[in-house]
Order: C-alpha cells, then sequence, then structure tokens
C-alpha cells in the first residue's frame, strides 16, 4: 500500500490522532496481538499457494467475510485467512466495488 501524506486536519474541529483511530478502530491492540499469533501458525499467503506460490512476505491477517458485515467473528479463526499484503488490497478492493454495486 502506498504512504499517505499527512493531511492537514483543521484541529479545532478534530485531531489527528482521533481520524486516525476511527480509522483503525477496529484493529485495536488487541488484534494486532491476536493476528500476530496467528500469522506464526499460517506462515504463506492462502491465495498464493492457491496458485502454487509459498509466499511467506508480508503477511496480513484478512476476514474472509468482511468485519462491517460480521463484527463478531472478528477473531474467529474460521473466518480468518492469511493474506499477502498484494492479495489483501486485491481482495479489499474486489470487495469495495461489490460493495458499492450492491449498495451494502
Ligand atoms: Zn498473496
Amino acid at each position: 500500500m502506498k504512504k499517505i501524506k499527512q493531511v492537514k486536519v483543521p484541529t479545532a474541529k478534530i485531531k489527528t490522532n482521533d481520524t486516525k483511530e476511527l480509522r483503525h478502530m477496529s484493529y485495536d491492540t488487541a488484534w494486532r496481538k491476536f493476528s500476530k499469533a496467528y500469522r506464526q501458525r499460517h506462515f504463506f499467503c492462502e491465495e498464493c499457494l492457491r496458485d502454487g506460490k509459498y509466499n511467506i512476505e508480508k503477511l496480513e491477517v484478512d476476514h474472509i467475510v468482511p468485519l462491517c458485515q460480521v463484527p463478531h467473528l472478528k477473531f474467529d479463526e474460521s473466518n480468518l485467512q492469511v493474506l499477502c499484503k498484494s492479495c489483501h488490497a486485491k481482495k479489499t478492493y474486489t470487495e469495495t466495488i461489490a460493495n458499492g454495486k450492491n449498495g451494502l
């Protein structure tokens, strides 16, 4: 993912920390710990693996069904998979498009 340049936020209205917090609300400390532990047990990007590639780089834990749809499955391993950064970005992008079309 590309680094986004810091955007100036009107300080009177909202602190930059708050914006950051809002964006990462679903991915708090508990999640980071959990995902780290999960990645220690799942070493390969599952999407790359389907193509016969053993990709162990830049792994992230993905919610198969997006969290916004099933927030109660946040720590449910049946809804988790390990993806590399690029596969994860691709999936998220596809989901965003699909959600836009379906109006979910
Ligand atoms: Zn991958």
